[in-house]
């Protein structure tokens, strides 16, 4: 059983410090760790895994993601590559439109960085007291009261605490235990994605590009260091045979560069596999004593490359409700999905759409001006965000 350290109160009956059990150490659960620790609450962090899992290739860190990281105290200033432009181009190489990133990073005020998965959480969990972080914790079931909760753990131990945060990823068992069972949906398309050290001149520069076909698209994203993370998403129902290069090779024949020279360059090794999924979003996300966050609660397709941003965007705000907290955590929990879950919702809804939609014939019709490109990326990462709005009241 973990220790349990004694809640203080003061004369007010203002509680000053709770103490929070996360489970999970993926993206969510560091970033909420550190910031429940800079409010002032103990945190035990329990992971699966018996280390951190630095798998996966790279993640795009949004304005939104950078500003939410930055309220956290963690700058990404030292990892990656910060991203200048976005293009989008149809299959026939024909620009469809590009929006200057380095504009929104001047409009919004917070950088977009391209980073491998592994420095991301590297640096959440080095900005961590080691004592923190429990590895080898499968969490397999959650009890609560209007007081307290519990987690139970697989080697027969657990913990208690006065809040549990269920950031254990889309098949969270927090979820289950504190919602039930609906697993997330797969939406009939998949991403065939790799990180690799790579010659060709775009590994080098700070340009992403996305390349639109009638039935499949890929993109290309310079991570640092001579690194590319590449994707190809192609329409996919559960059972069918997982892609290989050789049928990538196929599927993208007479694309415009680089995605020949890059298929060219890689092997099967290099290739993950992830069917996308998404979570109908439901209007709770616990009980008295419990929330989720991250892909527990909205796990949703790559599109728009913003999973990992609104993650830590949930870091952030419920960090921040709970440091205000007096007496009864229940209130913040609540406000706190309230205000994330409008959020999402857009946000989820938009990868979906765009999922299926990249390149319908009236989008592969115009060309949209840089200008309308940039300021139309800048409403999407406000609309979609709680970090670059003004704070909800507490
Ligand atoms: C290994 C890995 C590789 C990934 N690679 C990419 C990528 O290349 N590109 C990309 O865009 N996104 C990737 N993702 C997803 C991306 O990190 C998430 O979509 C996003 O950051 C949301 O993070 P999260 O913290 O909610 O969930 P996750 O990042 O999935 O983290 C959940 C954590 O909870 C742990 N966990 C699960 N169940 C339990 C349990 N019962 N008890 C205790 N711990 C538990 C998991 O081991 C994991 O560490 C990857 C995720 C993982 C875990």
């Amino acid at each position: 059983m973990a220790k349990i350290s004694p809640r203080q109160t003061s004369f007010a009956g203002r509680m000053e410090t709770m103490r929070v059990l996360v489970i999970g150490a993926g993206i969510g659960g560091l970033a909420a760790a550190k910031g429940l620790l800079e409010a002032g609450h103990d945190v035990e962090v329990f992971e699966h895994a018996e280390a951190l899992r630095d798998g996966g290739a790279a993640v795009t860190v949004w304005s939104n993601g950078t500003a939410a990281l930055g309220q956290l105290g963690v700058s990404l200033a030292d990892v990656g590559r910060p991203l200048h432009s976005l293009r989008s181009i149809t299959d026939s190489g024909r620009l469809l439109w590009e929006a200057d990133l380095a504009d929104v990073t001047e409009r919004l005020g917070s950088p977009t960085i391209e980073t491998p998965r592994r420095l991301l959480t590297g640096k959440l969990a080095a900005a961590l007291p080691t004592h923190v972080l429990h590895f080898g914790r499968r969490c397999t079931g959650v009890a609560e009261t209007a007081d307290r909760v519990v987690a139970r753990f697989a080697d027969g131990t657990s913990a208690e605490g006065d809040v549990l945060i269920g950031a254990d990823g889309q098949r969270s068992v927090v979820r289950n235990q504190v919602l039930g069972g609906r697993p997330a949906r797969m939406t009939g398309w998949a991403s065939w994605q790799g990180l690799t050290r790579s010659d060709l001149p775009m590994a080098q520069g700070n340009q992403t590009v996305n390349i639109a076909g009638r039935v499949a698209h890929c993109g290309f994203i310079p991570a640092g260091g001579g690194l590319l993370h590449w994707w190809f998403d192609l329409p996919w129902q559960d059972g069918e045979p997982i892609g290989s290069v050789r049928e990538l090779r196929r599927a993208f024949a007479g694309w415009p560069d680089p995605v020949w020279p890059l298929l060219e360059e890689i092997g099967p090794e290099d290739v993950g596999f992830f069917p996308h999924i998404r979570h109908k979003v439901p209007r709770i996300w616990g009980g008295p004593r419990t929330t989720l966050i991250g892909d527990a609660v909205h796990a949703m397709p790559p599109a728009v490359a913003q999973a990992a941003n609104q993650t830590l965007e949930d870091a952030w705000l419920l960090s921040h409700l709970l440091g205000a907290v007096e007496r009864h955590p229940e209130e913040a929990l609540r406000s706190y999905e309230c205000e994330r879950r409008s959020r999402v919702l857009k946000v989820s809804r938009t990868a979906a759409l765009t999922s299926a939609q990249r390149s319908t014939p009236l989008q592969r019709l115009g060309r949209m001006p840089k200008s309308i490109a940039t300021r139309s990326q800048v409403a999407s990462l406000r609309s979609g965000s709680t970090v670059l709005r003004p704070l909800p009241a507490t």
